[in-house]
């Protein structure tokens, strides 16, 4: 029989490996949402955990364009928002709402967050996705809303509440605001968000166009669990990994 090459996460003999590999991962989903399109002006972030310092988390420079980062640039965040490692500045709202995401799910590797168009016309109508596609699925009964507006997050009290909303889920609807997204690794929460964004975009057009039909209960509980699981959502992150490495490879500088 031949050996099938399917990708596996990676395990990591040090925390400096692990480091690194976080890193570029995130290095490497800011050039991809760059390219999507969920870049707007400085907003937006992603996080992941230190592997070693595990209260403090790796974030992107405040004011840098997503598709200009590189793994150099990543700044390292203590649990009180002073900046650690790196010679730029975080933005507030990025440790406001990070920082308790993380604080409250320590399964929580990486959170994703921008104010991509599709999530945040989505996010207006103060309501869930529907189970609309497969797709859609990864997130039925797997997201949260967070339905309360009160100007930019600059407060971690704020950020707790939306981390209350986001319970045990993957995802979390901000209203009037964006989606935020979570996973056990960067791949997974980069995953999460482009596939959501996408399922908002689905959704807005099919309610634009008529009166769209929901997948049934039993068959979108039994989607969720084929699309929506956290190894499903890191593998599905391998083949925009390989396009956006091979495309722009001075990310990994
Ligand atoms: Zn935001």
């Amino acid at each position: 029989m031949p050996t099938l090459n399917i990708p596996a996460p990676p395990s990591f003999a040090t925390v400096e490996a692990e480091r690194q590999h976080r890193k570029e991962r995130m290095a490497a989903t800011f050039r991809l949402f760059s390219k999507l399109g969920f870049d707007e002006g400085v907003a937006g972030h992603v996080t992941a955990r230190d592997p070693e310092l595990t209260d403090h988390f790796w974030v992107n420079p405040f004011g840098m364009h997503f598709g200009h980062i590189r793994v150099s640039d990543l700044i390292l965040c203590d649990h009180d928002g002073a900046v650690v490692e790196g010679d730029h500045a975080v933005n507030r709202a990025a440790f406001a709402i990070h920082s308790q995401v993380h604080a409250a799910r320590p399964d929580v590797i990486a959170a994703a967050h921008t104010h991509s168009l599709h999530g945040k016309a989505f996010s207006t109508l103060g309501r869930l996705l529907d189970p609309l596609t497969q797709d859609a699925c990864a997130f039925y009964g797997d997201h949260g809303l967070f339905d309360d507006y009160t100007g930019v997050v600059l407060d971690v009290e704020e950020g707790k509440r939306i981390a209350h909303a986001l319970g045990e889920h993957k995802a979390v609807i901000l209203r009037n605001h964006g989606l935020l997204t979570v996973g056990r690794s960067v791949d997974e929460a980069a995953w999460w968000f482009v596939t959501m964004e996408r399922s908002c975009q689905a959704q807005l057009l099919a309610m634009a166009a008529g009166d769209p039909i929901s997948i049934e209960h039993d068959m979108a509980l039994l989607t969720s669990t084929q699309v929506g699981s956290s190894l499903g959502g890191w593998f599905s992150f391998q083949p925009l990994y390989q396009r956006i490495l091979r495309e722009q490879p001075d990310l990994l500088e």
